[in-house]
């Protein structure tokens, strides 16, 4: 977050005089003091010059729709032509979420991360700096399981998982009611839980196949690729392998070159309205195959769903 301290170190200067200084003098220091304190501020609101940076915030209603993304839902979050989101499940993990949120923060971005609360008991610390960093803390169970999964179990997955990411930011506001399914094995059963409870069923409107074996360019590849295809949507990472740190800058770059924005997402609340939308934006449209290059197969949502998030 935003780090002002520098400005206020201005007082404590070494070297000044700390007596016998005329009205004048410590006029001068004092609006030179203010003046390096505001510039300071603005600095630190400001992007990195030609950052790619979030060009909106969307904010979004569980109630009123319960499940997006177009690989499993008629609705998807309502996006405008060229806007993305970006997700990241799985984490965190020190090793990759450290330089995945020093890429995000260098192009200015914000994201939502599917946190497993076994990842947050063991990383606290890092669930904090996902948080403190402005991006959107969201469940991803408990325990990750790899199966379908029965009522009970999934309703313990999902309130474990809620309650692991509560405690690790110590807020229980800070964590959105945004969760994702592993492997996105959707059930009836479950969605209809978490809409019963007001949480949002996340799926996604494209995947760059990162828990595969190929290489961070192969990643930044085919997600732009699916992303061009489309012309928006839910891109879903993750942060838990190395081939993340190489192919997010590239995918950022890549991004930016093409003219897209990155939007990001946060719930309703009592002081933060919905952001008004028809129902008709919701409608997830499928993807134009005649953007779809041969060589760039669409996901196939079985094999999917088997092996995503492993
Ligand atoms: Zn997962």
């Amino acid at each position: 977050m935003m780090d002002d301290r520098q400005g206020v170190d201005i007082y404590i200067e070494p070297g000044l005089p700390k007596r016998g200084l005329n009205w004048t003098m410590r006029s001068t220091i004092v609006a030179c003091a203010i003046l390096v304190l505001l510039i300071g501020t603005a600095d630190a609101e400001q992007c990195p010059p030609g950052a790619l940076g979030v060009s909106r915030t969307l904010v979004v209603d569980p109630h009123e729709h319960p499940r997006v993304g177009s690989m499993q839902y008629p609705e998807t979050l309502p996006l405008n032509d060229h806007e993305v989101v970006l997700t990241f499940d799985d984490g965190p993990v020190p090793r990759y979420t450290n330089p995945v949120l020093e890429t995000l923060a260098s192009e200015c971005v914000k994201a939502t991360f599917f946190m497993v609360g076994q990842m947050a008991r063991a990383y606290p610390a890092m669930v904090r700096r996902v948080y403190d960093e402005g991006h959107t803390v969201a469940n991803h169970t408990q325990n990750h399981p790899i199966r379908k999964m029965s009522a009970a179990q999934a309703a313990r997955e999902i309130e474990e998982g809620f309650a692991s990411l509560r405690e690790a930011i110590g807020d229980p506001q800070a964590v959105s009611p945004f969760f994702r399914i592993p492997g996105l094995l959707r059930q009836k059963s479950v969605e209809e839980y978490l809409a019963a409870h007001g949480d949002m069923t996340w799926s996604a409107d494209f995947v760059a196949d990162d828990w595969t074996r190929i290489n961070g360019s192969e990643v930044a590849r085919r997600a732009i690729s699916r992303i061009e295809a489309r012309g928006k949507g839910i891109l879903l990472l993750h942060d838990i392998h190395a081939r993340i740190v190489p192919a997010l800058p590239e995918i950022l770059n890549e991004l930016k070159s093409r003219g897209y924005k990155i939007v990001h997402v946060v719930p309703a609340a009592a002081d933060r309205p919905k952001t008004e939308t028809s129902a008709e934006q919701w409608v997830a449209h499928p993807t134009p195959e005649q953007h779809t290059g041969p060589s760039q197969t669409r996901p196939r949502r079985q094999g999917l769903s088997r092996r995503h998030g492993q």
